[in-house]
């Protein structure tokens, strides 16, 4: 995007030279920017500043005749100076009038360059096998970059989320990396507004004379004031890394060149420690994990059963121990952190056993499980003997005649006091 006002030439050098990244300049001004920061302007600069979706260069600046340099940590156009501002992370001794060095940060523009020219080629690509146009674009070297597809006047309500099948897809980055292979060379060159229509824009730009034009050669033509890569071989690689819903657009991720590279090595490496843990090759890695999927799923019907069982004969167990009580068997039982829902599977068991009133309780140091079982001769509800029990800590829950489940926080003490009273307040129940 370029900016309102005409730059200055010189200002704007990186757009002759996108790969000159060290050059010698004289510092005009020295200010305090407006986040209070140090900052320069300098008679001529090859940095390039945050602007049409694409993050600032940064860099170092050596003073004259200084060993340690400063940092360039933001660039920005500014508007009514006409400048290109350089923030730094400390002041230049250096002052107004004297030389300095500037070093541009070269691996954070390669990214740039080729995120940005990989936006073009993806953009026309889109267009090309979907029709779809790009409305904006965010050009990121570190996390994926980002290229918004307008969806307007094309499929509506549920049928736009899928609008591009994967088939096409597949499409749009065969082709962008086919074009990346063909080496074409990607020209920039300026234009009058009186000669635009002799290009074939895909987007007319508000009418600025001097308009900057990106070509990459013979199939696409933008208006664009960013850093791009002189041949598309530069960009290396292009990868749609996933297609998402974003109000009334389609939001598309991408990686290119380095940070392609660099995906691919993490991906790999992720999925060779998966692969060697397995013991499988990459390739029969989804096989392998479907295999696994399958083999839980009959472990854990497996333990479903064993756990029933078990629970089974603990139920029995307790019973043959139960204290009797007046024609019933007495089950009382405390445990240390156990799920509900053994409790629950407990209660389960016990409720169909006609005299038997039990009560299992469990506390993981914060809260209290309650869960309560009555037979049908039993003479007494569920419900009831866990009201009597929950109030002894102002615990809440429900159920039942035979079933009942309750609990809420409490202190160890109040936990102690629920145990010792426990057996007494049933006995007062069944006495009733
Ligand atoms: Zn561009």
């Amino acid at each position: 995007m370029p900016p309102k006002t005409s730059p200055k030439p010189d200002q704007f050098l990186y757009q002759v030279a996108p790969l000159c990244l060290e050059f010698e300049a004289t510092i005009t001004h020295a200010l305090i920017n407006k986040d209070g920061h140090p900052a320069v302007l300098l008679d001529r600069t090859y940095f390039y500043p945050t602007g049409g979706g694409q993050e600032h260069d940064t860099g170092i600046i050596y003073p004259a005749g200084e060993m340690n340099p400063v940092h360039v940590i933001d660039v920005y156009y500014d508007q009514e100076k006409r400048m290109v501002v350089h923030v730094l992370d400390q002041p230049l001794k250096t002052r107004a009038g004297e030389s300095i060095t500037a070093r541009i940060d070269s691996g954070r523009r390669m990214r740039h360059m080729q995120h940005h020219s990989a936006q073009h080629l993806l953009t026309q690509c889109f267009i090309a096998i979907t029709g779809l146009e790009t409305v904006s674009a965010n050009i990121n070297g570190d996390t994926p970059s980002t290229l918004d597809l307008s969806m307007n006047g094309h499929a509506t309500g549920e049928s736009r989320a899928h609008l591009i099948s994967s088939s096409e897809l597949k499409q749009v980055e065969d082709l962008a990396n086919q074009i990346i292979y063909e080496n074409r060379e990607i020209k920039t060159y300026f234009v009058e507004s009186r000669d635009l229509a002799t290009v074939p824009l895909r987007r007319i730009p508000p009418a600025l004379d001097h308009l900057r034009i990106v070509e990459i050669d013979g199939y696409d033509y933008s208006a664009c004031g960013g850093t791009h890569c002189p041949r598309t071989g530069m960009i290396g690689v292009v990868k749609i890394l996933k297609v998402e819903r974003q109000n009334e657009k389609l939001r598309v991720s991408f990686v290119a060149g380095q940070r392609a590279l660099e995906y691919f090595q993490e991906c790999h490496a992720t999925l060779s420690q998966i692969a060697t843990q397995l013991s499988v090759h990459i390739q029969d890695l989804a096989t392998a994990i479907q295999h696994m999927q399958e083999q839980l799923k009959e472990t854990q019907k497996e333990l479903q059963l064993l756990r029933a069982e078990r629970l089974h004969w603990e139920a029995e167990k307790l019973l043959a121990a139960a204290e009797p009580l007046i024609g019933r068997k007495l089950v009382l039982a405390s445990f240390k952190d156990r799920p509900v829902i053994e409790l629950r599977m407990l209660g389960e068991i016990l409720k169909e056993k006609p005299e038997a009133v039990a009560l299992f309780t469990s506390y993981d140091g914060q809260k209290i499980s309650l869960v309560a079982a009555c037979g049908s001769e039993s003479g007494l509800a569920a419900q009831d003997v866990l009201r009597d029990q929950l109030a002894t800590f102002n615990g809440r829950g429900g159920g039942d005649a035979h079933l009942a489940q309750g609990g809420g926080a409490a202190s160890r003490e109040q936990f102690d006091a629920l145990l010792a009273g426990a057996a007494e307040k049933l006995a007062v129940l069944i006495r009733q």
